[in-house]
This record gives C-alpha cells, structure tokens and sequence, in this order.
C-alpha cells in the first residue's frame, strides 16, 4: 500500500496530550489510548456474539488454534481434532457450520478479535 494520504497528529484524538512516537502521530493515539480504544473495539464486537461462542474463540486464540494468513483479513484454524484446517475470517468460515451459514461459527467470532489486534 501507499502512503498517499498520511495524515499526521499531533495530539492523541482521545485524551489531547502531545503525541511523540511516529506510530501514535500516525494512529493519533498515544500507547495507553491504544490499547483502551482497542479494548473499546472488542468489547463492542464480542457484544455482538453469544458469549460461550466468545468463550470458544477466546480459548482457541490462547491455543494458538488459530494464525494469520494474508496481513490478518483471513485466518487458518486447526479443527479440534488437530488434523482439518479451516480458513476463517470475520465474515465467513470454511467449517462444516460455516459453510451452512446458519449461525456464526466462533472461529470467525477469534477471527473477527485476531482483525481487531492487527
Ligand atoms: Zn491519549
Ligand atoms: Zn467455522
């Protein structure tokens, strides 16, 4: 991708202090705001979904069950029998109750979290 519109901060977009890393004057948040607004970000997301879905897709992301693939837009999940893979990403999901499309999956709910963290 291209920078051809950077846009520089000088001040985080939440709090107003001076900004002096090059990320934050890119983000226009400083470290702590960061993480507080991606904290805000999945809390709001995970509000979404059934919580013991988001209790599955949180205990797959600390097994390591799931990786990025593609600059984190699409995931590869490893089925619970540790031999199928899945490809997985917040809209979509190549399981057998993805493909189904009747009900989101929690590997696209760890998906959707892992998108957020990128
Ligand atoms: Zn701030
Ligand atoms: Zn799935």
């Amino acid at each position: 991708m291209n920078a051809t519109t950077t846009h520089q901060h000088s001040n985080c977009l939440r709090c107003g202090r001076a900004l002096r890393s090059p990320k934050s004057v890119a983000t226009g948040y400083g470290p702590t705001c960061t993480r507080k607004v991606k904290a805000a970000a999945k809390a709001e997301v995970v509000s979404q979904y059934k919580a013991h879905l988001v209790a599955k897709a949180e205990e797959l992301i600390e097994q390591g069950g799931i990786i990025a693939l593609r600059g984190h837009r699409v995931f590869q999940v490893v089925a619970s029998n540790g031999i199928d893979t899945y490809k997985a990403a917040p809209q979509g999901c190549t399981c057998a109750a993805g493909l189904k499309g009747k009900h989101v999956c929690y590997h696209r709910i760890a998906a959707h979290i892992l998108s957020l963290a990128a």
